[in-house]
């Protein structure tokens, strides 16, 4: 009884060791990509507020956990992807300048992922992958309802752009980034259909083709990634799921994430286009509530800089 005491406590030890060993080695090394990985927000969306709450939430910190440098970038939070593109050309400049590094690898969420694909068109030479997440590549049937009940120069129109203005302005001032210009119509019209589908004649690389399959995998060296989900409401405990549940009916069936369509989603190598998330929960919001099945978005994100390392990216 004693020797088979011993042995199990040995065994234990052994796997207790072994395992530390194991979360040491993942969390040294798991995400630790060639080029460090810049975090590209969305519409209204915010590098942090009050310089503690992540847009991409306590997905930053995790990443660089496991070995992998990360830029969180902060552009405005209503305005066109060209605009919002040339922005975050600027920062990456800046941040070449002062630590040198020669590429990075972009990870877009939302409108966040056209801005991203927008540097890369016009600078590849910076940029080893673009990385989408719910992306609205193809436009999203929620700006076109928008677009097509405000019709321009109309009171409505006046009023809505006074009220998404003011909640663009407030974002930015919490976030500490008060000056950024902010143009609603301009953001509109980017996500729009007929606004993506100019936008995808003038920077095309990695756009599906067809209308729901893959675009190419890699274009002037740089690699193109996405996912997203097609969840609506996944947590009653989620006010946000209010917001989407009522986005995802101007879908009419189709599946959605609340604001962007599966298809849409569509970019480079297609990683998985139906995890049950919703728009929110794609950046793990609010505060980590997602559907009790699903798919933990750090984790996610974790094995994507691992996949990325392992490209040598
Ligand atoms: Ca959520």
């Amino acid at each position: 009884m004693k020797k088979f005491n011993m042995r199990l406590l040995i065994c234990v030890a052994v796997l207790f060791i072994s395992a530390q060993a194991n979360a040491y080695w993942w969390n040294s090394s798991y995400t630790k990509t060639k080029y460090p990985i810049v975090l590209v927000h969305g519409l209204l969306g915010f590098d942090q507020a009050f310089g503690v709450y992540d847009y991409f939430f306590r997905i930053p910190a995790q990443l660089e956990d496991g070995g992998a440098i990360v830029f969180v970038a902060d552009v405005s939070a209503a305005n066109s992807s060209e605009l919002r593109g040339e922005q975050l050309l600027e920062q990456l400049e800046t941040i070449k300048a002062l630590y040198g590094h020669e590429k990075f690898n972009l990870i877009g969420h939302s409108h966040g992922a056209p801005t991203a694909r927008y540097v890369a068109s016009v600078r590849p030479d910076l940029i080893a992958s673009v990385t989408s997440v719910g992306g609205p590549h193809k436009g999203s049937a929620v700006a076109d309802t928008l677009q097509s009940v405000l019709v321009p120069g109309s009171t409505l129109e006046a009023l809505a752009e006074t009220f998404i203005t003011g909640i663009a302005v407030f974002i930015e001032v919490i976030s500490g980034g008060a000056g950024d210009p902010q143009d609603v119509i301009a953001s509109m019209v980017s996500l729009s259909t007929t606004g993506s589908a100019a936008f995808n004649a003038s920077y095309p690389e990695a756009i599906p083709l067809s209308a729901c399959g893959q675009g190419q995998y890699v274009v002037n060296g740089v690699s193109y990634f996405s996912f997203g989900g097609t969840g609506v409401i996944t947590n009653l405990l989620d006010p946000s799921d209010i917001v989407l549940a009522a986005g995802s009916v101007f879908f009419w069936g189709q599946a959605n994430d609340g604001l962007v369509g599966r298809c849409s989603s569509h970019l480079g190598k297609v990683i998985r286009d139906n995890y049950p998330w919703n728009h929110g929960d794609e950046i793990n919001q609010v505060l980590g509530l997602r559907g009790l099945f699903a798919s933990n978005p750090i984790s996610v994100y974790r094995a994507h800089a691992n996949r990325l390392k392992n490209q040598g990216l």
